[in-house]
């Protein structure tokens, strides 16, 4: 989807300034423009109060003890598996499994480890995206070479990207992809381009059979995720950057394409704290409503990217068509990446944390298909707002 100029943000500046309020830690610093989302997500009074409610008048082991208190920590896990349904549009929740984990990473190589050698034979194919997250790469390298090892030979197909948007090809993935391609492993949006990858196209380009994960670590809390509209089978997200704990995530499951998913071993103590916060981060983000935080973000996005392109002096990665002078700025899911022509990345990132504003500054963890230089990534969530973005411009203005 491509949006034409800065879209219209000024009917969402009343409810933006609402929402802000309620994050302490960015109303508590008002000298630092905190533009590092990508990494981690601030979080709202809702979810600190709900934390501390938790401690102070619940917290117990769950699934053990018959006391209230351990019997109402083992409802609120179940009841957050529920949530986390609800909020990913699951259109049949007794067919899903949610899986707790302590993030993405993993999220991700649970499945590898624990259900992908079962779907697996001889001769299988499975499509990897060697310009994403290493994340949502190694795991899938990993497996491949233990079933090696073990004499099942699976394909490793890298996944078709196009040149001009940094999105997936989902023509060329057509192509490539056929009756023996198994798996399909995605990212919802891509951390470094901020793209929205197309993921919709997925299903059409590999078929019904093939079982779609998708990294959904960049877009949970960001813009609304259905599972009925991807008809995706794994979708995996960390808390942190969706507004609840470190150390919290999730892995959702649809159950009806290949085996079932039961990550195996003892499980141990579930992270009971980091589950309160997820179930009180996805009511926030849902009361506060994450079509809301699209097009917030996305118009935040635009504008740095809008004005970016009259700075001779920085080249924005990927969405390369964004930068020609007549074309429309396409749409940024709230992330916005670039470099400066003289100016060193990480000392770039040292220069802008002296005027107030944190970014990251390195290759932000991407494979072995990506960057090999290293870029400077603002990363911008619902707290941000348009004179941050204005400032940044012309403190990125003034470096030349
Ligand atoms: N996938 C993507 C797209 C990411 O951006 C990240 C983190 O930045 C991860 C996976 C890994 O997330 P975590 O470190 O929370 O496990």
């Amino acid at each position: 989807m491509c949006v034409q100029g800065t879209p219209p943000i000024e009917e969402l500046r009343e409810w933006q300034r609402a929402v802000r309020a309620q994050f302490p830690i960015i109303t508590g610093h008002p000298e630092h423009a905190y533009l590092d989302s990508a990494a981690t997500a601030q979080k709202p009074q809702a979810v600190l109060d709900c934390v501390q409610t938790y401690l102070t008048t619940t917290n117990a082991n769950a699934g053990r003890g018959t006391y209230p208190w351990a019997n109402r920590t083992t409802a609120l896990v179940e009841q957050t598996r529920d949530r986390v349904r609800r909020f990913l549009d699951d259109p049949a929740p007794e067919q899903s499994a949610v899986h707790f984990t302590s993030g993405t990473t993993e999220g991700l190589r649970t499945i590898a480890r624990d259900w992908l050698p079962l779907l697996l034979t001889d001769g299988d194919e499975i499509v990897v995206p060697l310009a994403d997250h290493q994340a949502n790469i190694a795991p899938w390298q990993e497996v491949q070479q233990e079933l090696s090892r073990r004499g099942t030979h699976v394909r490793l197909l890298p996944m078709p990207y196009q040149q001009s948007s940094g999105d997936y090809d989902h023509i060329a993935l057509a192509d490539l992809a056929g009756p023996r391609t198994r798996f399909v492993a995605v990212t919802h949006v891509h951390h470094v381009y901020g793209g929205n990858m197309n993921v919709h196209r997925i299903r059409e380009a590999v078929g019904p059979d093939a079982v779609i994960c998708l990294d959904a670590a960049q877009s949970i809390g960001h813009l609304p995720v259905s599972v009925t509209e991807l008809d995706a089978d794994f979708v995996v997200f960390s808390g942190h950057k969706a507004m609840a704990l470190p150390g919290s995530g999730a892995v959702w499951a649809r159950q009806t394409r290949g085996p079932a998913f039961t990550p195996g071993g003892w499980p141990g103590t579930p992270n009971t704290v980091g589950i309160a916060s997820l179930a009180a981060a996805l009511d926030w983000l849902d009361a506060a409503g994450t079509d809301r935080i699209e097009r917030w973000t996305v118009a935040l996005a635009a504008r740095l990217t809008e004005g970016l392109r009259h700075l001779e002096a920085y080249e924005v990665l990927g969405c390369r068509n964004s930068l020609a002078a007549d074309s429309p700025v396409q749409q940024r899911e709230g992330i916005v990446t670039f470099r400066h022509r003289d100016i060193d990345s990480g000392d770039l990132g040292f220069i802008l944390f002296s005027h107030g504003f944190m970014v990251r500054s390195d290759n932000h963890c991407q494979g072995s298909a990506g960057e090999r230089t290293g870029s400077v990534r603002v990363s911008l969530h619902v707290y941000n707002t348009v004179e941050e973005v204005d400032q940044l411009l012309t403190a990125l203005h003034t470096l030349g």
